[in-house]
């Protein structure tokens, strides 16, 4: 689950990070006097669930009260990614000299949390991490005795040299720790902790990502979900159980099991293509399961044809071909789709698909290959 960079910062503040107040307003007729009540210059800046505003348009300096509240007019209603604006922060500036990165993950190899930091932050960090990764410096971090003092040592060094600043940038990495562990984060990242020109350091951007397994025993964050400013099809999936993370190709994919689905994709980008999403529909998938993924992918106009790959285990394959064929029914929908149903209630399920205008595999890669060429 994403959090709002309000609510980030608020959990940032509420760990000890040096974050500048801000007052959140959802009406651009507030602007002004959230400005002249912090003081200006203020930061105008967009709440939407997606990196990047900056460079989209959805971040800019004002410098009076009348100013806060012509940029904040310009940034309601804005479409950032796909996501139209309702909510903006008014954030007191900062003067900025230097520009860090500083984030906390999950790192898989390993199975611990690591600290990523660099010198080169505000920018795209993919992009310090591609073209200059020795400008990230990577630190894993023992959960059961936390960061250790040479570590934070070596972080702070990394981006100061300056006595003070390190002083202050070491608090603010293991203040960033602790939250992470706090709030059952699996991101939590300041883009950019910035250095002022008097030598202060301050978190100006905000962004936490919370593992949804830890929701459970995190009430207070869970209750921080933003639906208005998910993406429809994330909601929406959510609301049916499905787990669904949109991509950037044209393949579609309803897969049962994670594990197979992301064969599904690997196999996919083997063969030269790309998926258009991770969709896994779960172990015991009714008709109206696949009914609802096949919902989500249609509201993306990327996708030029579906692959159905479905093990039958618990999920039983007729179930699956009766949620096709209903689906059919129900919708108004051209696009080729592949199906390859193996397992419990197979020979059933090829049985109801017999005399449909659907493109049968017996094997995944055969599936995968037609659904390529479907997609051409
Ligand atoms: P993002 O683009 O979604 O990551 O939004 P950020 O909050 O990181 O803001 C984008 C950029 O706006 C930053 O990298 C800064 O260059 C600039 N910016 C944001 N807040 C301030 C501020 O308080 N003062 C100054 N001078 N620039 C800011
Ligand atoms: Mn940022």
């Amino acid at each position: 689950m994403k959090l709002q960079e309000v609510d980030s910062r608020g959990i940032f503040s509420g760990y000890g990070l040096p974050v500048p107040e801000s007052i959140l307003i959802t009406d651009p007729a507030e602007a002004g006097a959230a400005a002249k009540k912090l003081g200006c210059p203020v930061v105008v800046k967009a709440q939407v669930l997606v990196g990047g505003r900056g460079k989209a348009g959805g971040v800019k300096l004002a410098n009076t009260p009348e100013e806060a509240a012509e940029k904040a007019e310009k940034i309601y209603g804005m479409d950032i990614k796909g996501l139209k604006v309702q909510k903006v922060l008014i954030a007191k500036a900062v003067d900025i000299e230097r520009e860090f990165y500083v984030g906390v993950v999950i790192d898989r190899s390993s199975r611990m949390p690591l600290i990523m930091v660099s010198p080169a932050g505000g920018v795209d960090i993919e992009t310090v991490a591609s073209e200059n990764p020795e400008k990230i410096l990577k630190t894993v971090i023992d959960p059961a005795v936390g960061i250790l003092p040479f570590q934070l040592r070596g972080m702070a060094g990394f981006l100061s040299d300056d006595k003070e600043v390190k002083k202050q940038i070491a608090k603010a990495i293991s203040a960033l720790y602790q939250a992470f562990m706090g709030v059952d984060a699996s991101l939590a990242e300041i883009n950019p902790l910035v250095e002022s020109p008097d030598g202060k350091v301050w978190a100006i951007d905000a962004k936490i990502n919370i593992d949804d397994s830890g929701l459970y025993r995190q009430k207070k964050i869970a209750a921080m979900r933003d639906t208005s400013a998910e993406a429809e099809a994330e909601t929406q999936a959510r609301e049916e159980s499905l787990s669904f993370v949109k991509l950037d190709g044209n393949v579609g994919c309803i897969v049962n099991g994670a594990g197979l689905a992301m064969a599904t994709m690997d196999m996919i980008k083997h063969y030269g293509a790309e998926p258009a999403n991770f969709l896994d529909i779960g172990g015991s998938s009714s008709p109206e399961k696949v009914l609802a993924a096949l919902n989500i992918i249609l509201r993306d106009e990327n996708v030029k044809s579906i692959l159905i790959n479905i093990f039958g285990g618990i999920t039983r394959c007729d179930d699956v071909a009766n949620g096709i064929i209903e689906a059919r029914k129900k919708m108004d929908m051209d696009l080729p789709m592949v199906v390859r149903l193996t397992g419990t209630n197979s020979e059933k399920a090829m049985e109801i698909l017999a005399d449909t205008d659907l493109i049968a595999a017996s094997s995944m890669e055969e599936g995968v290959k037609k659904a390529i060429e479907a997609a051409k």
